[in-house]
């Protein structure tokens, strides 16, 4: 039977931000929430979808005549409009664009093609400590395609790392626990009204799941995204101090602070950006965000929230 194939839209080599040592982390596309922070706005809808960089667009309209679904139109003052939701993704216009201007977001691959790519830096998980992160999105929509991944991944004796934002079935971490060495999950709010506000969702799926992962003995590391003046509150922050005492077998917390690199993301997908103020945190913020867990007794990763705000992938 062949082995299932994924939509990947992204893969990084050399990533230091997505688990223990030097790793290698797939994005799969697709994700059930939509948080307000979201720096990879392309991982949110399953499918493959258009990107146009306004910024480097020539206007030469090769695009025009290469699109069959007429997504690409100029009107008489030479303005290019991309009407997404008439993309069907076929690529042609792509092909066309002489500048770059144009790109996917998401592609097809197996998991053959993907583990070629992973091989490629064993040498530097075996002296890291480090592996294969699969991340998003959220995995889990891909369960399938995860979990071929995972195997294929543990036949080559490489370490496994799945980053997870809690929003996914029980039977899918059930699936996924024999072939993950550590769950790298996220928890973004402590208030359910907030969390539903900020995200989509509720929270109470997400912290069942992470109880339910802790239980079965799972390697579990809490990570936080945390937003100054959205969701750094102290009754958050003394929550999730709370949860690394009660799950004491929890591989540490990690602050994930808010960063802006995905502000220009949204616009290229021909998406608002979601009305959403915030500022990046300073090392003053920093610093309280860690006195603060630290005087609830919160067992932080190593080196958390020294780190500037450049996270890579925080489902
Ligand atoms: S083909 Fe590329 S450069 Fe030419 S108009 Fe279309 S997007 Fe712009
Ligand atoms: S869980 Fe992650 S990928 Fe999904 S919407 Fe939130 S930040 Fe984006």
């Amino acid at each position: 039977m062949p082995s299932p194939t994924g939509i990947v839209f992204d893969l990084q080599r050399a990533s230091l931000d997505d688990g223990p040592g030097i790793r290698t982390t797939v994005f799969l596309k697709g994700c059930p929430l939509h948080c307000t922070w979201c720096h990879n706005p392309e991982s949110q809808k399953p499918g493959p979808e258009l990107a146009f960089d306004a910024a480097v667009c020539t206007s030469c309209q090769a695009c025009v005549t290469a699109c069959a679904s007429g997504v690409h139109t100029f009107d008489a003052t030479g303005r290019h409009t991309v009407g997404f939701d008439r993309c069907i993704a076929a690529g042609a216009c792509l092909t066309a664009c002489p500048s770059g201007a144009l790109r996917l977001y998401g592609g097809e691959q197996s998991v053959e093609a993907v583990m070629a790519e992973v091989v490629k830096d064993r040498a530097f998980y075996t002296a890291s400590g480090g592996g294969l992160t699969i991340s998003g999105g959220e995995p889990t929509l891909q369960i399938e395609f995860c979990l071929a991944l995972l195997q294929a991944a543990k036949a080559a004796g490489i370490s496994t790392c799945v980053e997870t934002c809690g929003f996914a079935p029980r039977e899918s971490y059930g699936a996924l626990l024999p072939l993950t060495d550590l769950f790298l999950f996220d928890y973004k709010a402590t208030n359910p009204e907030l969390h539903a506000q900020l995200t989509g969702s509720s929270n109470a799926l997400v912290l069942a799941n992470l109880r339910w992962l802790h239980a079965q003995g799972a390697a579990v590391r809490l990570r936080c995204p945390l937003v100054p003046g959205v969701n750094d509150d102290a009754d958050h922050l003394r929550a999730v101090a709370a949860l690394s005492t009660e799950l004491t077998g929890l591989h540490g917390v990690e602050i994930l602070p808010y960063h802006e690199s995905g502000t220009g993301k949204y616009e290229r997908l021909g998406r608002a950006r979601p009305p959403f103020a915030a500022m990046v945190p300073d090392s003053a913020v920093l610093a309280r965000w860690r006195e603060t867990l630290s005087a609830h007794g919160c067992r932080l990763s190593p080196g958390t929230t020294d780190r500037q705000p450049d996270i890579s992938a925080s489902p």
